[in-house]
């Protein structure tokens, strides 16, 4: 997956249609918690066994899918419209979680 690309298509497809003006960080944020709460809802009220099954229909499987590409897209817009780099600032947290984490018996994350 190239991620600068995609960030590319996307202010394109924004730019297309003259919706720049509304890809402010601050709406960007808010729809990209929009589409996680629309992720959620296909598994509010499943118990743990029928979330985990909910992806072996077909048509489930894809509204799924859609909704978590629906998140990516709009995470990707706003490391775009805030200037992070996205790709870095997955390697630098991860890093960051290793340290916080540290595995049981000394193992070193790399
Ligand atoms: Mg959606």
């Amino acid at each position: 997956m190239d991620v600068k690309a995609l960030q590319r298509q996307l202010r394109d497809f924004a730019a297309a249609r003259d919706w720049q003006p509304y890809h402010t960080p601050k709406n960007l944020a808010m729809a990209l918690m929009v589409e996680a709460a629309e992720l959620l809802e296909l598994f509010q009220w499943l118990t743990p066994e029928e979330s985990r099954s909910l992806t072996i229909d077909v048509a489930d499987k894809e509204r799924v899918a859609d909704e978590i590409a629906d998140v990516l897209l709009y995470l990707l817009q706003l490391a775009d419209h805030t200037g992070v780099d996205l790709e870095q600032a997955v390697l630098a947290k991860l890093a960051k979680n290793a340290r916080k984490h540290p595995v049981a018996g000394g193992r070193e994350y790399k």
